[in-house]
């Protein structure tokens, strides 16, 4: 089968650039390993998705953002990071911005399905998707004309751009033969959906403890019962998080509110409980010959710094202006200039924040009575000084 343009993976990043690409002339293909249920109504996965100023306003623009119900949209006023026991915390203020939210709160899996429905609308509308579920990319190559990819099932594609959109263990960057940086934690991060007692205020904590790391989300209040929500993220070496996944939620309930030094007040559990473990990935290319990749294959973030979809739609919003400007103008999708220009802008998109999260990360786990004074005193210093403030509200708003 011959296409334009084939994407490895149908997961958010490539159904949006499937969308983001569809009506302007090009045939399209999605290969998706899930079968298509899994695609129309995707399970709940413990993810709460924070996303920037910029990233929202490129949600609409590719038509998701309206398909997501509104008490599903969590405004994120500001930011709270906090260090030990101590109650003291550098806050990032919504006012160091242009907006009365830093960002916005969404589930990953209504992104998954809003993304889904959107493409689907483009599919009936202009009929250039062809998207292939329960499909899996085999093995793929490429070459001065023609990128090859075979499937699991042994059926042949053709066209004239490969991307890869397969996670950030992406096996099809992998079978171009791109070598990837991994950096791998050794930690996992549970993530569940909790109510409680006392208000998080729209305020997301990022709680450096000792001997773990705590995140809390801010949730709209629960539609039901009217109870505080948060999405609650704890990070601790791998092996601790595994029985902490299927505690007893009572026993749950009481550890988590103790770890949160009840200053939640009471906590319930409110969902499933979700287990990620945390390694970064940097690979060495983002382009090759008829080839690129996009959303998580292009960088795979550590969750900390709340960036791996932000930057996949920025690698969206850049693939699809690269390759629709050379279809507009009747050049190949797939010149290796274009290519060049996608990668280099992307890489200075997502690089410096790549390593400072690595850096932050490294500082802020270390547990040494050291370690511990250094972020203490770097955190009042940085509550005091504004300019930074407002770099970390810049980072948090995407600079909008
Ligand atoms: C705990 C946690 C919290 C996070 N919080 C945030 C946050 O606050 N803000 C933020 O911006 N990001 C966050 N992220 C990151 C965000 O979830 C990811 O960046 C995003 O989901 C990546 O989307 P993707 O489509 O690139 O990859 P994926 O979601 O991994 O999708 C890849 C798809 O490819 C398919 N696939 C894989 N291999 C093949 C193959 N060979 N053939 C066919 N199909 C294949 C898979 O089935 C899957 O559907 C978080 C991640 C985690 C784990």
């Amino acid at each position: 089968m011959d296409f334009d343009l084939i994407i490895s993976g149908g997961g958010p990043a490539g159904l949006c650039l499937a969308r983001a690409l569809s009506g302007c002339g090009l045939r399209l293909a999605v290969v998706e390993q899930q079968p298509l249920a899994a695609l129309e109504n995707p399970a709940f996965d413990g993810r709460e998705i924070a996303l920037t100023q910029h990233s929202a306003q490129l949600m609409r623009h590719l038509g998701l953002w309206d398909r997501i119900e509104p008490n599903a949209l969590s405004p994120l006023r500001d930011a709270r990071v906090l260090n030990g026991p101590s109650p003291f915390a550098m806050v990032i203020g919504h006012g160091l911005g242009k907006h009365s939210e830093l960002g916005w709160l969404v589930s990953n899996h209504l992104i998954r399905r809003a993304a889904f429905e959107a493409v689907h609308e483009s599919l009936r509308k202009n009929g250039d998707i062809t998207l292939m579920d329960g499909e899996t990319v085999a093995s793929v190559r490429t070459d001065r004309g023609v990128a090859h990819v075979t499937l699991a099932s042994g059926a042949t594609l053709q066209a004239r751009l490969l991307v890869a959109a397969d996670s950030r263990f992406s096996t099809t960057r992998r079978a171009m033969g791109i070598a990837a940086d991994l950096h791998d934690f050794g930690r996992s991060m549970l993530v569940c959906c909790m109510t409680h007692d006392v208000s998080h205020e729209h305020a997301a904590w990022e709680w450096f403890g000792y001997g773990q790391t705590l995140a809390l989300l801010p949730m709209n209040d629960d539609p039901v019962t009217a109870k505080h929500r948060s999405s609650v993220v704890l990070t601790l070496p791998s092996h601790e998080i595994d029985p902490l996944v299927t505690l007893a939620p009572d026993e749950f309930n009481r550890q988590m509110a103790h770890r949160f030094e009840q200053r939640l007040g009471t906590m319930t559990l409110a969902s499933t409980r979700h287990a990620y473990p945390l390694v970064a990935v940097y690979p060495r290319r983002l382009v090759g010959q008829r080839f690129a990749c996009v959303g998580d294959a292009a960088v795979g973030m550590h969750p900390v710094t709340a960036h791996g979809f932000n930057f996949g739609l920025l690698s969206i919003d850049n693939l699809a202006g690269t390759v629709r400007a050379a279809h507009a103008c009747g050049c190949d999708i797939a010149a290796p200039a274009g290519l060049e220009r996608y990668e280099q802008t992307q890489r200075r998109a997502t690089r410096p924040l790549y390593l400072a999260t690595q850096l932050i990360t490294q500082i802020y786990t270390r547990d040494t009575p050291p370690a511990r004074a250094l972020r203490n005193l770097a955190l009042h210093v940085g509550e005091r000084f504004t300019p930074f403030k407002r770099l970390i509200a810049a980072s948090l708003t995407g600079g909008r």
